[in-house]
């Protein structure tokens, strides 16, 4: 949620701010701001809309200096307009800040500092921050960095946030604790981000920010940082793995649809290492320490959000199944306050593409503190979840910028489906045989999401029929239920379609009242797994009148008989079928949205990376 950039060096600041901003829109485009700091104090720019009403605003306005701070906002307190967008000032209009998350206290800091003579001009928790920190600076009468310090450990919540002092051009302060922020550093100049891609064309060189930890950033100097509670810390440089082709659209008219179609690498990149070419082992190594740990736990804890907990649901139809490991499937939100049960025998498992998931974090914190071992399978490498768990499997599907996830999802059931079978095998609970079917199928998906994808064409014409369609079910039955889901979910957040998923089977217990001959219907029904029962279900759809799209195996002919509209994809072993399945619902989806004029990228009310609550 929201991205923020800054710049502190010899170059110009607004371009290289704009620029970052517009690679963080993703995390949030309700408004957006910069402010810029010269000799005549900070300039401060800020519009409702995209970052490109930004710029029109401020294209008139002359927007020289070398340090400046930037934001693109998600709102959480206050509606999306001018006053509330980022940054925001302090009283005396000295100190500018931008934040990403929510002070939970603002309101009873808010108070107090009313009590006090501060008047607020926005509804933000953020501007009662910047006020805290210089209502600390004042009445301690210290420098910006201790201020911060000071003001922060009465602040709780969670923020990543840049502050900025008039009349100081060479630094700023920047802190975080709960969501992300890094540091790039370059030659006299240093680059501050939610993530790396406003970073990587400028540096390799980075610093994760520690959780709780504040850095002062002056050009001419070394990183100073310290914890919150005044612990001197020696900044850890990485080097970024990140490429800039990976981060912008190569040719595709959006994100999603460039990423859509770069499943069969994703895969590939998923996959790679990690079987044995002659062999056929599975090696994991971000969890090989802990295999034992798996293997012999009570069960597997899935903690996810949105379509990750979609992928964590097919998770516990891997690992029951092959691996005959109790799991259980939470969303993390629920999860974190239902006061759970939870031992030292459970393994708990956090999965989400940004590694940055709130509610996910939370529960695995809350899970630690049971005792309990802490798995992540994350797609951004070095992010919070990574970093807090003992052991886990990237998915390495490259960086996903679409806000409607596609091959972070498909390779986060790669990863699970590698996971359980290796457990598998190591349990005995599958045959050899049946463990080297899996491999020789899993590595077979590549090729067979590629032909899928030549279906755009089809899949299009049949978008065009349903285009005006007002709600949508979607059913599956086993391994395809968590895809009706899922589906579902696609489709509701980039078209604004009301859309539902359910088990085929429990039509019959509510949604069949739905049904009548202008219902679209997306059912499963590919050959494997309970594809009778499908037939049946998909015989009372048609009862009912209701009109059916099929997802069906190359060569059926039952269900074309049946089905109005049918997209084949190739056969597969049912445990694999997600991998196909969701992929003709992907381009569905996409371009239902585009015929509604929908942005499939920044969908509304969306963002990417939920790192609020
Ligand atoms: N809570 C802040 C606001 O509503 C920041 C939200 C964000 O992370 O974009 O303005």
């Amino acid at each position: 949620m929201c991205g923020i950039v800054g710049y502190v060096g010899d170059k110009q600041a607004y371009p290289i701010i704009i620029k970052g901003l517009k690679r963080l829109e993703y995390r949030g485009y309700d408004s957006a701001g910069v402010s810029i700091g010269n000799k005549d104090g900070i300039l401060v720019l800020k519009e409702k809309g995209k970052v490109a009403d930004l710029e029109a605003y401020a294209a008139d306005r002359d927007s020289t200096g070398s340090i400046g701070i930037g934001h693109t906002r998600w709102a959480t307190h206050g509606v999306p307009n001018q006053v509330n967008a980022h940054p925001h000032l302090s009283g005396d209009g000295k100190l500018s800040l931008i934040h990403n998350g929510i002070i939970e206290n603002y309101d009873s800091i808010k108070q107090t500092l009313i009590s006090k003579g501060h008047t607020f001009k926005s509804d933000t928790d953020t501007e009662v921050l910047v006020h805290l920190i210089e209502y600390f600076k004042e009445k301690e009468q210290v420098n910006l960095f201790e201020a911060v310090r000071l003001a922060l450990n009465h602040v709780v919540g969670a923020y990543a946030i840049i502050v900025m002092e008039q009349g100081i051009n060479n630094e700023f302060i920047a802190a975080r604790k709960g969501s992300p922020l890094l540091i790039g550093i370059g030659k006299g100049e240093y680059f501050v981000a939610s993530d790396a891609s406003p970073i990587v064309e400028y540096t390799r060189e980075v610093v994760y920010l520690g959780d709780g930890e504040i850095a002062r950033i002056n050009k001419d100097e070394e990183l100073d940082i310290k914890t919150i509670a005044n612990m001197s810390k020696t900044p850890f440089i990485e080097e970024l793995e990140l490429s800039l082709e990976a981060i912008e659209k190569g040719g595709f008219s959006s994100f999603m649809l460039k990423e859509i179609f770069e499943q069969p690498k994703s895969v590939i990149d998923t996959l790679r290492g990690r079987i044995n070419p002659e062999t056929k082992e599975i090696t994991l190594g971000g969890i090989s320490d802990y295999e034992q740990k798996i293997m012999n736990a009570d069960r597997i804890i899935i903690v996810a959000c949105g379509t990750s907990w979609h992928a964590g649901l097919i998770g516990e139809y891997l690992f029951e199944d092959l691996a005959r490991i109790s799991v259980e499937v939470e969303y993390a939100s629920e999860f974190r306050y239902r006061n759970p049960i939870i031992n030292e025998n459970d393994v708990v498992l956090a999965i989400s593409q940004s590694g940055e998931t709130a509610d996910s974090l939370a529960a695995l914190e809350l899970a630690k503190e049971k005792g309990a071992t802490l798995l992540g399978i994350c797609n951004v490498v070095g992010s919070s979840i990574p970093r807090l768990t003992h052991a886990g499997s990237y998915t390495h599907a490259g960086p996903e910028i679409g806000v409607a996830s596609t091959k972070a999802f498909t390779t986060q059931i790669i990863v699970l489906t590698l996971m359980a079978i290796k457990m598998a095998h190591k349990k005995g609970t599958i045959t050899m045989k049946k463990y080297h079917e899996i491999i020789t199928e899993l590595e077979l998906i590549p090729e067979k999401i590629e032909k899928i994808l030549k279906k755009n064409d089809q899949i299009e014409k049949i978008a065009a029929e349903f285009k005006d369609a007002t709600n949508f079910l979607y059913l599956g039955r086993g391994y395809n239920f968590p895809v009706a889901l899922e589906g579902a979910l696609k489709l509701k957040e980039i078209s604004y379609i009301h859309a539902e998923g359910y088990p085929a089977a429990e039509m019959k217990h509510g949604p069949i009242a739905l049904i009548d001959d202008e219902m679209p219907i997306v059912i499963i029904a590919t050959k494997k797994g309970n594809y009778d029962k499908v037939l049946s279900n998909i015989q009372e759809v048609k009862a009912r009148g209701g009109r059916l799209i099929a997802i069906v195996t190359e060569g059926d002919k039952t269900v074309k008989e049946l089905a109005d509209y049918c997209i084949e994809v190739p056969d597969c072993l049912d445990e694999l079928s997600p991998l196909l399945t969701n992929i003709p619902l992907q381009l569905l989806s996409y371009h239902i949205a585009l015929m509604r004029g929908c942005n499939v990228d920044m969908p509304r009310n969306l963002a990417k990376s939920v790192t609020v609550e």
